[in-house]
């Protein structure tokens, strides 16, 4: 059976090698392959090599770093299919939807292919008599990334181009759940021209997370997963001096108004409610029907999630995929019979469902849950599966209402055809992406990704201008070149201009 290695300092690794995890393949249910799991020795060995890596890297110059991400994003438009696959096979969402994470992660480096720009400072000239200011910021040194398993390689991407780009080294702890893409880009980065020790990745779990967060040479973490883990990396990684970015998990609302065009905010709900089977932390979790639109939406919205097609992610056609593992297939599953016994109303049930020549498969189909409230569990937990829960109100004060009392605020959507309306949403809503009539509304590059409340802990959104400052620090200089016509006398009072 093939072993996922290590890539520290340009090459496959099998570390201490003492520890294992299966890979499965979700569509068949069968072991695929076995990932080694590093502790603190693999972590060491990388920051050695990243930490020798950067004494070069972080002196290279603006030119070099940027012709390593041109080439670099070139490799990732001529590999989008294979690496497309590799993500399938292993987290199970479709090809089409894993080219579609590609090319949103790609869209990070181009924004880091703008180095030059975003990194410029600015110049103060004659702030006093012969004295001039500028900044500019440097990198923070080696910098480490741990990633959930939804978006093996978008998440990622969120981190390491704007990470190397800005002159830093980097540690990627991916999922162990699809470790493959990991190792894919790292080849990439190599192959893009990339100095050996630049890009590194250690596979594992808690230990390899662990090892980080206490690593006394690494500056800073970036996290994406989960809440509490993103609590327990934001206080351990504080806690030993560095900086980081936590992105959490979501429940994410997107609100109908009566004057919305049903058909197509059900024909947009569906998809971003049981694409990628609902494992996306932007998905869309709860659907509030304002109104009269309840009834019309539930009708519309029963239909298509009957019309999905589930499937194995590489057959053509297929919609939805199986979920990660068989753990995340019954949590899903139970969770659905646990709506149903709290009062919820099963308008379409997906448990059970069995894909022809995929019997061992972990699938589940799209369920579509009505009646839904608050205090209901299948409102309040993230069930990262493809389960749609329809909570009434009667207005739209009251839907946000609801989704302000809602400890995450990762996502959400209002679909209305009144401006008003949806000015008044935007401003009053405490979430943190917003989507007018868009319902994943995973903002581009060049803006900052991230949530408020428990999907976000700390400060800090991930890529855009947020990345570009998470991963440097600023130095300002203050100058002056005395001229032996002029001058000068050194006061004892604290220095002010004149
Ligand atoms: P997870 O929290 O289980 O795992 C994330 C990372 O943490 C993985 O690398 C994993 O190995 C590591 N980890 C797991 N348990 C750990 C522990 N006890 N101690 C230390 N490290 C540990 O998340 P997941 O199941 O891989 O991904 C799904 C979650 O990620 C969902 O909650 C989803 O909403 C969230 N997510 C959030 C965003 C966002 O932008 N806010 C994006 C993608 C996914």
């Amino acid at each position: 059976m093939k072993t996922i290695q290590h890539w520290i300092n340009g090459s496959p690794a099998a570390g201490d090698g003492s520890e294992s995890a299966p890979v499965f393949n979700p569509a068949t249910g069968q072991e695929q392959a076995r990932v080694v799991l590093g502790g603190s020795a693999d972590v060491a060995t990388a920051g050695a090599a990243a930490s020798k890596a950067f004494e070069t890297w972080s002196e290279s110059s603006l030119t070099q770093r940027t012709q390593v991400m041109f080439a670099f994003r070139q490799l990732l438009v001529e590999h989008e299919e294979e690496l497309g696959r590799i993500i399938s096979a292993e987290h199970g969402k479709t090809v089409d939807d894993a080219r579609g994470e590609i090319t949103r992660g790609r869209e990070v480096v181009e924004f880091a292919c703008g180095l030059g720009d975003v990194l410029k400072g600015s110049f103060s000239d004659q702030v006093s008599r012969g004295v001039d200011v500028h900044n500019f910021r440097q990198p923070l040194g080696v910098v480490a990334g741990i990633t959930p398993f939804n978006f093996p390689a978008m998440v990622p991407l969120w981190m390491h181009p704007i990470a190397i780009a800005t002159g830093n080294t980097f540690i990627l702890k991916p999922s162990e759940r699809d470790p493959s893409a990991a190792n894919f880009v790292a080849e990439l980065y190599k192959r893009a021209g990339l100095p050996d020790g630049v890009f590194n990745v250690v596979h594992g779990g808690k230990d390899a997370v662990d090892a980080i967060l206490t690593h006394p040479g690494i500056e800073a973490v970036s996290f994406v997963g989960s809440t509490p883990i993103a609590k327990y990396v934001h206080e351990q990684a504080t806690t030993h001096g560095k900086r980081v970015q936590a992105l959490g998990g979501a429940k994410n609302h997107a609100v109908v108004l009566p004057d919305a065009d049903l058909e197509f905010a059900a024909n947009h709900i569906t998809a971003g409610a049981y694409g990628s089977a609902g494992e996306r932390c932007m998905a869309v979790s709860v659907a509030v029907a304002v109104g009269d639109a309840a009834d019309g939406l539930v009708e519309v919205l029963e239909r298509k999630a009957r019309e999905v097609k589930v499937g194995p992610g590489d057959a053509p056609g297929t919609d939805m995929g199986p979920l990660v593992t068989k753990a995340a297939q019954e949590r899903v599953e139970n969770a659905v019979g646990t709506a149903a016994t709290q009062g919820a109303t099963v308008v379409v049930d997906g448990r059970g469902l069995k894909v022809d020549g995929h019997e061992d498969g972990f699938f589940t189909g799209p369920s579509l849950l009505d009646h839904v409230t608050a205090e209901m569990d299948a409102y309040k937990e993230e069930l990262f599966g493809p389960v749609l829960a329809i909570v009434r109100a009667e207005s739209l004060d009251e839907a946000i209402e609801l989704i302000n009392a809602n400890p995450y605020g990762n996502g959400t959507a209002l679909f209305t055809a009144s401006g008003e309306a949806a000015r008044r949403f935007q401003r009053n809503v405490k979430v943190g992406m917003i989507g007018i009539n868009v319902p994943v509304p995973v903002p581009m590059s060049y803006y900052s990704f991230g949530g408020w409340k428990d999907s976000l802990i700390g400060d800090n959104p991930i890529h855009g201008p947020e990345g570009i400052r998470f991963y440097t620090r600023p130095k300002v200089v203050t100058t002056r070149w005395p001229q032996p016509t002029h001058q000068h006398h050194a006061g004892f009072n604290f220095p002010t201009s004149n």
